[in-house]
């Protein structure tokens, strides 16, 4: 169809349409080439990322490359995004390679400072037509075991979501809604009440993260709320390797990298369509036309 696009109109048409667009973690050719193939198939928009991690194990022109041969061949729009970007020149080499959104995390810091950092990639990426999100608040991560309270206090204040997109002038922004990175022990804890308050008081798309095992009629409530972009990384990355475990513990000799990755990548395919009928991006790639 032509180039990357950045995310920033995609999500703001999914946030006014009413659905949410998957944003897909990949670390190898094969599981692109999957989410590709899956949202080319169903005629959903795609938002392909990388962690910073995948970036330098890959090399953002390699990955920038795979993209856009991706972009030209399919025929929906899709953009590349840089997943919790906290190193700035990372961030900086990535749209200079080519991405076309970035995500700088300074949820760490201070509200002050986290406003600051943002404010200065706003101007930049801006100034490169990339998109920007940031976070507030803070996502737990699996490992971690805290309590009521504490949870409470990592969740985004709707108040302080208004100051920091009217400060930053960030397009996009992942409130921490009690989410977690990873595969959740029990049942996740969305706070649904925060979700709604944030929703109504700022208008820019939201960014759940630690969307993978959350509970079909959850993402839909999350969806019905503003959620624009759902971020799928740790189920995807699960599939990918347990159908590679499975033809391995049949054929222990295989010594054919595309007997274990064809199979790996129609897994990866299947569990991606999966994702984007449930979010309601399925179909919508016209729309952007
Ligand atoms: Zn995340």
């Amino acid at each position: 169809m032509g180039h990357l696009i950045s995310s920033t109109s995609m999500l703001q048409a999914a946030r006014k349409g009413g659905y949410g667009i998957t944003a897909f973690n990949v670390h190898t050719l094969e599981m692109l080439q999957a989410v590709i193939e899956a949202a080319d198939e169903l005629q959903s928009p795609l938002i392909l990322q990388t962690t910073v991690g995948t970036v330098k194990h890959l090399g953002p022109d390699y990955i920038v490359a795979a993209a856009r041969v991706a972009a030209k061949n399919a025929s929906i729009p899709i953009a590349l995004h840089l997943d919790h970007c906290t190193e700035y020149d990372v961030l900086i080499q990535c749209i200079r390679e080519g991405y076309t959104s970035v995500m700088i995390d300074a949820s760490m810091r201070n509200f002050e400072d986290n406003v600051e950092i943002t404010k200065e990639v706003v101007k930049v990426a801006t100034a490169a037509g990339v998109n920007v999100e940031a976070e507030l608040g803070k996502v737990g991560g699996v490992e971690d075991d805290i309590s009521v309270s504490e949870e409470d206090a990592r969740l985004a204040v709707p108040e302080d979501c208004v100051r920091f997109v009217e400060l930053t002038g960030v397009p996009t922004l992942a409130p921490a809604i009690g989410t977690a990175h990873g595969i959740y022990v029990g049942e996740p804890k969305i706070a649904f009440d925060r979700l709604e308050r944030i929703s109504k008081s700022v208008e820019v798309p939201l960014v759940l993260h630690g969307g993978s095992g959350i509970p079909d009629e959850q993402v839909k409530r999350c969806v019905s709320l503003g959620m624009a972009k759902f971020n799928v990384a740790t189920e995807l990355r699960i599939a990918f390797s347990d159908a590679i475990k499975g033809i391995f513990n049949q054929h222990p000799n295989e010594n054919d990298p595309r007997k274990y990755m064809i199979p790996a990548k129609q897994e990866v395919k299947a569990l991606a369509q999966k994702k984007m009928l449930l979010s309601g991006c399925a179909g919508r790639a016209k729309e952007l036309r």
